[in-house]
């Protein structure tokens, strides 16, 4: 019998997406499938998503969740059960999933994200007719409390249930005032740390890696990574004191959705034997994005422009890019003073380096099958997914050596050249020297073709789809059940 699991998360491509959860919550049901898992996803009903689905039937009605009325509505993902809880008070609103327009957060996100992980954990305890579920599987600190809630305040008669509670970026803990946890319906025995207690307040992410039965993040080096203070950002402590329960898994590519061969945003398709085809992507995009066209390289950047990515460093590096014959597109949104920051440099060097900011989906593919070399300078990485593309693309990952960055380009040192293995560049530390020193690299190599084909084509034929991942989560899951008594 498949075994049943619920996957609970604030994001699902393609209904909503902020960033890189989304497309890892919607590839999974796919990726599972073919090892014996039936994988139902659990998102907010946001307006987007409610839209998506258009008219859904509702299978459970809680009269009050935390607070306000809120309904299960049964609809589709592909050829997956998707379950989204319709709870117009908390999600019937306008901006992104976690704030307003102008990018404030909501300030009831905690009532609105335990109301979430309180439906959550109903749901998969069995209190909704006709769902029965062997695993709960959580993504982050918004889906975080179904486990708590599992754990603390599980519905009359439950089994027990094993739990997965999946990190896909450690800085960010749903961290709220200790006034939030007379509202959240738990037994006083939830605040302790052992519970939902963390510095005095109350934390969701905490609570859920404290409550789950196995912490995943997902790849091993930012496994081994938030063991550290550097990386832990506070809960480096609890990583180590749950030991083996934590393992790391890397992300796979959804190739339905990213595969230059068949991509329909693209210009032009090309494949590893089509490889020539792609320099008509490259024109297409100076052009589109007013960039002199030349024979140098055309760096790329894809990215929300915040601090973990490294994005004030490439502001420092600019300059350089520029005098070495490299060009720049980037592609982002997020932090307004690295906005200005790029359009200042972009003013500085018309022709040479230009920016769009906003959110575009279609133009982040036609980037990846254009771009000569994709830049990813991040501090912290817990896997990363523009490299991913990058590789798939032929858009040659110049990266830093951390987390799945770490993990997943191999650096084009003498030794992996002469081996024949090189997919990218990395380079050690996030500071200007590093980064100026790592496009140098990147320059001179583009200017030897064979070696610089001999990359792409590497990279190309990496394989980062989800067999492996999707492999690795069913064992996991399995183990879990074996386990569960
Ligand atoms: P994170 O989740 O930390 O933002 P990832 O690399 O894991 O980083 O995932 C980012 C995802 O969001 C990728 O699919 C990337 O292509 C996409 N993305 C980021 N910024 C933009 C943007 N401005 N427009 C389109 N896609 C973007």
């Amino acid at each position: 019998m498949k075994l049943r699991v619920l996957s609970v998360a604030s994001e699902a491509v393609p209904l909503v997406k902020t960033g890189g959860l989304a497309d890892v919550v919607g590839a999974l049901p796919d990726a599972l499938a073919p090892h014996g898992v039936a994988m139902t996803v659990m998102v907010p009903g946001y307006p987007a998503v409610l839209k998506a689905i258009g008219k859904a039937r509702a299978i459970h009605a809680w009269p009050s969740l935390l607070g306000e009325p809120a309904r299960l509505l049964a609809a589709r993902l592909g050829e997956h059960a998707l379950l989204v809880l319709d709870a117009p008070g908390y999600f019937a609103r306008g901006g992104g999933p976690y704030g307003d327009s102008a990018g404030h957060d909501w300030a009831d996100n905690w009532r609105r994200f335990a109301a979430f992980g309180r439906a959550a954990a109903d749901l998969a305890g069995g209190a909704v007719k006709g769902k029965r579920f062997d695993v709960l599987h959580a993504h982050d600190w918004q889906a975080a409390m179904a486990i708590a809630y599992t754990r603390f305040a599980p519905p009359p008669q439950a089994a027990p249930l094993p739990s997965v509670m999946t990190i896909h970026n450690m800085a960010f803990q749903g961290n709220f005032g200790p006034e939030t946890f007379p509202a959240l319906g738990l037994p006083d025995a939830a605040w302790s740390i052992h519970g939902v207690e963390y510095h005095g307040g109350v934390s969701f992410l905490k609570a859920g890696m404290e409550a789950a039965s196995m912490i995943t993040t997902v790849s091993p080096t930012y496994a081994a990574e938030i063991r550290d203070a550097q990386f832990g950002m506070g809960l480096e402590g609890l990583i180590l004191s749950r030991g083996d329960r934590v393992r790391g898994i890397v992300n796979g590519i959804d190739t339905a959705q990213w595969n230059p061969e068949t991509d329909p945003a693209l210009a032009t398709t090309f494949g590893l034997r089509k490889l020539d085809r792609r320099i008509r992507n490259k024109r297409a995009l100076e052009a589109e994005f007013a960039l002199e066209p030349d024979e140098g390289p055309l760096f790329i950047v894809i990215s929300r422009l915040a601090w973990q990515k490294g994005m004030d460093v490439l502001l420092e590096a600019v300059d350089h890019l520029v005098g070495i014959g490299g060009r720049l597109a980037v592609l982002g949104s997020g932090d307004a003073a690295l906005e200005a920051g790029f359009h200042a440099a972009a003013a500085r060097h018309p022709g040479r380096v230009s920016v769009r900011t906003g959110y575009d989906e279609a133009l982040s593919h036609r980037m990846q099958g254009g771009g000569d070399a994709i830049l990813v300078p991040s501090r912290f990485e817990p896997c990363g997914l523009t490299q991913l593309y990058g590789l798939a693309y032929g858009c040659v990952p110049v990266v830093a050596r951390t987390g799945g960055l770490a993990d997943t380009v191999i650096d084009a040192n003498l030794a992996a050249l002469q081996a024949g293995v090189a997919t990218g560049i990395q380079f050690d530390g996030v500071s200007a020297s590093a980064l100026c020193a790592a496009l140098s690299r990147a320059v001179a190599l583009y200017h030897r073709p064979e070696q610089w084909r001999a990359i792409q084509r590497n990279g190309m034929k990496a394989d980062f789809s989800w067999n492996r991942s999707g492999k690795a989560y069913a064992d996991l899951y399995a183990q879990l059940v074996t386990e569960t008594p």
